[in-house]
């Protein structure tokens, strides 16, 4: 079976393996060093030797369960992340994006800090989370991290339908994000907007004006053109939605990335999707936890509390989380470290699961 073995265990947690054994024998459950063992029993034989262990499935690991009060849940912003065909004007839209909606906060320049950025039109925000690639998108989805609410799908009205349009779709599908697509480079004298609809239909992407679910706004992000139509096109699109959350209990969310600074330490770039986070808070990530030392918005300002769709870069880890990471806060400090330090254990062990694959059996079979 799957598990993990008795030696293993015994390594993972530092004792004899014979120690483990005379413990199974005990709880009527003879096993040799190199059967594995169930997680209830790992379980019961660490608590018998003073240990608290909790194996958690991966599936366990990211998906925390949440009950929420319906009446404690209020709009939030959404999580938009722009997709499409390498050199269809992903980042160009999103510059313009950033010069066309008026900052949160009136500062001097837009300086981009960090992977992410809000903008406000008509009183409302728009959190944009940065392009992480495809592969990052597919990983984060694999992981159960939910980040995004819509997909703004780029397509170059001079070039049309491209294989990583195709695939932007799909994952956008599976994910079951919905679509604005915004045709770009309308202001080039071969663009043919109608003909990106008509190759789009073929992939079950259909405007609404052709009966079907998704809307379609021509922009230019080089002439700023049309940027205000796709940024209320995207509010409208929110609105279907209905998204909310509720503010008013400890944040979690994920993160979007994670690096080393020299300076700084570890940073963590995170996406609060519920609850709200606070300087001084108690989190962990992955298999990382500490108290939130500072907390930065996407201009690089210090700010004292992050709320639903809030973008913030935070110091204060204790290592580097990965993308895709779940985090929360947890009231007591203790309780963060004991959930990282479980799941170091269990990486540790999943580690040497990979590496001892020789049995006597196979040991044999090759000689
Ligand atoms: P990305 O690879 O999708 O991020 O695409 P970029 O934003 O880097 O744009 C690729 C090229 O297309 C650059 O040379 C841009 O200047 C150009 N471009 C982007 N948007 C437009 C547009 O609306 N009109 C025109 N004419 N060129 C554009
Ligand atoms: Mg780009």
């Amino acid at each position: 079976s799957e598990g993990v073995t008795v030696q293993e265990l015994a390594e993972a947690l530092d004792v004899s393996a014979n120690d483990i054994i005379k413990r199974l024998f005990l709880l009527g459950t003879p096993l040799t060093m190199t059967q594995s063992m169930s997680n209830d029993l790992v379980e019961l034989v660490a608590d018998d030797l003073g240990r608290q262990i909790k194996i958690i499935t991966p599936e366990e690991e990211n998906t925390f369960t949440f009950y929420d009060d319906p009446a404690d849940l209020v709009p939030r912003p959404p999580v938009v992340t722009v997709m499409g065909h390498v050199d269809h004007g992903k980042t160009s839209l999103l510059d313009a994006i950033r010069h066309t909606g008026v900052t949160r906060t009136e500062a001097g320049g837009i300086t981009q800090h960090i992977g992410a950025s809000q903008v406000s039109i008509n009183d409302r925000v728009i959190t944009f989370v940065d392009t992480p690639g495809h592969e990052a998108f597919t990983a984060m989805r694999a992981r159960g991290a939910k980040v995004t609410d819509v997909v703004v799908l780029v397509v170059a009205a001079d070039d049309g339908v491209m294989p990583q349009t195709i695939e932007a779709i799909n994952h956008s599908k599976a994910a079951e994000v919905p679509i604005v697509v915004a045709v770009n480079k309308c202001d080039k004298p071969e663009a043919n907007p109608d003909r990106v609809r008509q190759e789009l239909v073929e992939y079950g992407v259909i405007p609404e004006e052709w009966g079907g679910q998704n809307m379609f706004v021509n922009v230019s992000a080089k002439q700023g053109q049309g940027i205000d139509d796709l940024l209320e096109t995207i509010l409208l699109q929110s609105d279907v939605l209905e998204l909310k959350a509720n503010p008013d209990t400890f944040a979690s969310g994920y993160i979007l990335e994670g690096k080393l600074d020299r300076g700084r330490g570890p940073v963590a770039t995170l996406l609060v999707s519920r609850g709200t986070l606070h300087v001084g808070d108690a989190i962990v990530a992955g298999q990382c936890w500490g108290r939130v030392r500072a907390m930065l918005n996407p201009r690089g300002e210090q700010v004292e509390v992050a709320k639903p769709s809030d973008p913030v870069e935070i110091l204060g880890l204790s290592a580097v989380p990965g993308a895709g990471d779940e985090f929360r806060v947890f009231e007591d400090d203790r309780d963060a470290r004991d959930l990282a330090d479980e799941r170091a254990l269990k990486a540790r062990i999943e580690e040497q699961n990979k590496v001892k694959h020789v049995t006597l059996e196979t040991l044999f079979d090759e000689m």
